[in-house]
């Protein structure tokens, strides 16, 4: 069955689509079919960028004990009252306490004790008295200034309290989030396991780069490029094959999936070479084919057992784009992620107009302009995959749009945040 209750047609191939479903559609059936994967244990060092799976509770209060916040000495800050450089109060130095080295006795009236950041507060101190604002001569601290009672001490608890909720599902793990939970103690975390993605690249026309071609054959753009957008999305690349145009060779990849979500770049549309429908249609179920979009009308998806299957037109940005309006939207839903796009998105007005038809969903790349206005792309085939890279970003013109005229302000989604403006 397909996602609007047909039975998938038997063979579409040279027929063409006879309808096409929307964007939103298929957003509604990879939501459906989608939901975080289960949790795995995972070293702390390992966890950045891992989606957190539980809840972080704090398992002590840090800091731990009352400790010293600069260099100085550690006195019963009364006892500075009236101090200044023309009068200097006189100290006994009766110690030193260092990180990890406290002095073990008790500070009394008069004296103080030499003390480093970070070092514990010995007893009978309550203040820190910079260095700054001292002289020592041997055992004698001479005062010239003032601090009041627990003046730059870190006190228990101040940072985080035992008991305090921290981190909560689904928080994407932070570098300084490591910071924090290892200074807790904690060695291991529950986080969302990785959705494990298998790339089939089709076509017998294609090379590998690194290697000599014949006249006709072309490089292989799809593979590198879906590689680096499902490592960017949080997968885990199980495999990326080059498969020919064989039913025999793709139907042996795809019997036993043995992965999360498979993509397939290539042959998805209805000409003879195209293998990919029907055969997911026969291994499992193909629930859309056909887009009201542009490019990557021929895309699809469907499931084989378990694993989620996307149909990605061979052309290069068809390719980009489909993965982009579709598996990456899977893939990042089961590894917890926000189903949106990663691309920063800033609203900018338009240089020109932008021409698009009602009853399909637009890709246009857009160059930025140095009045901070974009431009969109002249030259946009789906082929021309030097589109994307000359393009700064894209804007989405929706079905029910025919476009926008020149300085309509438009949502930019930016390929890069460091080109982005800002918003
Ligand atoms: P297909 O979707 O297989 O019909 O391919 C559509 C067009 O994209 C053809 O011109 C293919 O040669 C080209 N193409 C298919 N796969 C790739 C790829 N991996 N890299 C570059 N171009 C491709
Ligand atoms: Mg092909």
């Amino acid at each position: 069955m397909n996602a609007s209750g047909d039975r998938a047609p038997a063979d579409v191939r040279m027929r063409g689509f006879a309808r096409r479903h929307t964007v939103e559609q298929a957003w509604q059936w990879i939501d459906q079919h989608t939901q975080p994967l289960p949790s795995v244990t995972v070293p702390l060092a390992e966890a950045a960028g891992r989606v957190l799976a539980q809840q972080v509770v704090s398992p002590l209060d840090v800091p731990s004990f009352p400790r010293a916040m600069m260099d100085g000495y550690a006195l019963r800050g009364e006892e500075t009252q009236g101090a200044s450089p023309y009068n200097p109060l006189e100290f006994s130095v009766v110690g030193q306490s260092l990180p990890g080295r406290p002095w073990p006795g008790n500070v009394g009236p008069g004296q103080c004790v030499r003390i480093m950041t970070g070092a514990p507060m010995p007893a009978g101190a309550d203040a820190v008295l910079p260095v700054e604002q001292t002289q020592c001569q041997g055992q004698v601290m001479l005062a010239h200034g003032e601090v009041p009672p627990q003046k730059n001490v870190g006190q228990v608890a101040e940072d985080i309290a035992q008991g305090q909720t921290l981190f909560e599902p689904p928080r994407r793990l932070r570098p300084q989030d490591l910071g924090v939970l290892s200074s807790l103690g904690l060695a291991f975390l529950e986080v969302v396991r990785r959705p494990r993605v298998k790339i089939l690249i089709t076509g017998n026309e294609l090379v590998p780069p690194g290697q000599p071609k014949g006249p006709y054959a072309i490089y292989d753009a799809n593979g590198p490029m879906l590689q680096a957008l499902v490592q960017r999305d949080g997968a885990e690349l199980t495999g990326r094959h080059m498969v020919a145009d064989e039913e025999a060779k793709l139907r042996e990849h795809l019997q036993d999936p043995q992965a999360d979500v498979v993509l397939i770049s290539g042959g998805s549309s209805v000409g003879q070479e195209d293998l990919a429908p029907q055969l997911v249609a026969q291994l499992g179920q193909l629930a859309i084919h056909g887009l009201a979009m542009r490019p990557s009308s021929p895309a699809g998806m469907g499931q084989i057992g378990s694993a989620l299957v996307f149909l990605l037109p061979g052309n290069p940005v068809s390719c980009l784009c489909a993965y982009d309006f579709f598996a990456g939207r899977a893939i990042r839903r089961l590894g917890g992620l926000p189903a949106q796009w990663p691309y920063p998105q800033v609203r900018l007005p338009l240089a020109r107009k932008l021409v698009s038809q009602v009853g399909r969903t637009d890709y246009a790349r857009v160059v930025l302009q140095p009045d901070g206005t974009v431009s969109p792309l002249a030259v946009s085939g789906a082929s021309i995959l030097s589109s994307t890279t000359r393009a700064d970003g894209f804007v989405i013109v929706p079905e029910d749009s025919e476009g926008y005229p020149e300085g309509t302000p438009v949502d930019v989604f930016f390929y890069d945040a460091s080109v982005s403006p800002g918003p």
